[in-house]
């Protein structure tokens, strides 16, 4: 028998006495002033855990409470009391299924959450602080695996050439201050119209695609490319999917797919596309440069229609590509459609002012 000692609270008074409590292997008594005060079954109450040195509760269902310091003595008795007290708290756990189910089901919603919205916004900021060094360090090599895997060298003569690089030079103008260092590229892909630009800065085009669009349609291409590198799109796109696979390789223990990670990211950067909301985003950048820049967003809408009807893949390509952003071709070209309305009212408001 082992007598600890605290303080009794009865549930509907709140003053608190002290008392002592007498543990068996059959039972406990309770006493204050050499009163008793209850007696009864080891699982007539519960216990809570400790945490440090601080005071532990014993509980009544009436509201009842024990609070003692001395965890010491009491751990002695539940140790060799185990049975009696644990077989009741295990008890209450069993009869208490439908809380630990609904504990599990809270954890995966929770880690669903990180991995939905917490990941890709903890991306979109860093990416967003990342120095452009940062940028191009991811992008290094990307083109020369481009170039040993998809594309080969241009074909487009001189002028056509010079004509581009013109567009390209007063695109980039259009930014306001931009900390990047913009390059464009010619390559010859397949035959495909395509555009893509590189965390980097550094965009591409192909041939088939210089000779499918006409300049203004070009250059609403180019900003759209330009609203990806400026938004920081790929950087956020490669952060987004290594805390992905390094938070799963981590959890599975395998830290060398993480290395892996690391030095398959120009390859990474190649295969995925970005997001739809950063496809819809690249599209409004484009859409308000334009519109800066004198104009109309109308041949954004035009040129993706003409690269939608170009490509028999164009929707489930998975190259990092115009084509194969998901918001669909016409969702896009209708928001082209809106953006050239909204540019024109504003442009015939100027012009009936006298
Ligand atoms: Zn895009």
């Amino acid at each position: 028998m082992t007598s600890i000692n605290g303080f009794f609270f009865e549930g509907n008074v709140s003053a608190r006495v002290p008392a002592s409590i007498e543990l068996t292997l059959d039972g406990y008594r309770l006493s204050a002033n050499n009163h008793q005060l209850r007696s009864g079954r080891l699982d007539d109450f519960t216990v809570s855990d400790r945490i440090g040195n601080t005071a532990r509760r014993l509980q009544w269902p009436d509201g009842a409470l024990f609070e003692t310091i001395d965890n010491d003595a009491l751990d002695s008795v539940l140790r060799s009391h185990t049975k009696g007290v644990r077989g009741g708290i295990v008890h209450r756990l069993e009869s208490n299924w439908g809380v630990a189910v609904g504990s599990i089901a809270l954890v995966g919603i929770i880690v669903f959450a990180i991995f939905k919205w917490g990941i890709p916004a903890a991306a979109h900021n860093i990416a967003s602080r990342l120095p452009v060094s940062a940028h191009e360090l991811v992008s290094t090599g990307a083109l020369k695996s481009l170039d040993q895997f998809i594309f080969s060298p241009t074909a487009l003569d001189e002028d056509t050439q010079a004509e581009v690089k013109n567009s390209f030079a007063s695109m980039v103008e259009t930014l306001d201050d931009t900390e990047f260092n913009y390059r464009l590229h010619f390559r010859k892909m397949h035959g495909m119209p395509n555009a893509m630009a590189l965390p980097s800065g550094e965009i591409i085009v192909t041939d088939a695609f210089v000779e499918l669009a006409d300049k203004k349609e070009l250059e609403a291409v180019l900003l759209h490319e330009l609203g990806h590198v400026e938004e920081r799109h790929g950087m956020e796109q490669v952060i987004n999917a290594s805390a992905v696979s390094v938070i799963v390789s981590t959890a599975l223990g395998n830290l060398g797919g993480v290395n892996e990670l690391v030095a398959g990211v120009p390859v990474f950067l190649l295969q995925s596309s970005y997001s739809r909301k950063n496809e819809s985003a690249a599209d409004e950048f484009a859409f308000r440069q334009m519109a800066s820049a004198g104009i109309d967003p109308i041949h954004f809408a035009t040129v993706i229609r003409k690269l939608g009807a170009s490509g028999p893949e164009s929707e489930d390509d998975d190259t990092n590509s115009y084509l194969s952003s998901h918001p669909g071709t016409e969702q896009r070209a209708q928001r082209a459609i809106e953006a050239s309305e909204r540019f024109n009212a504003t442009r015939s408001v100027g012009d009936i002012k006298p």
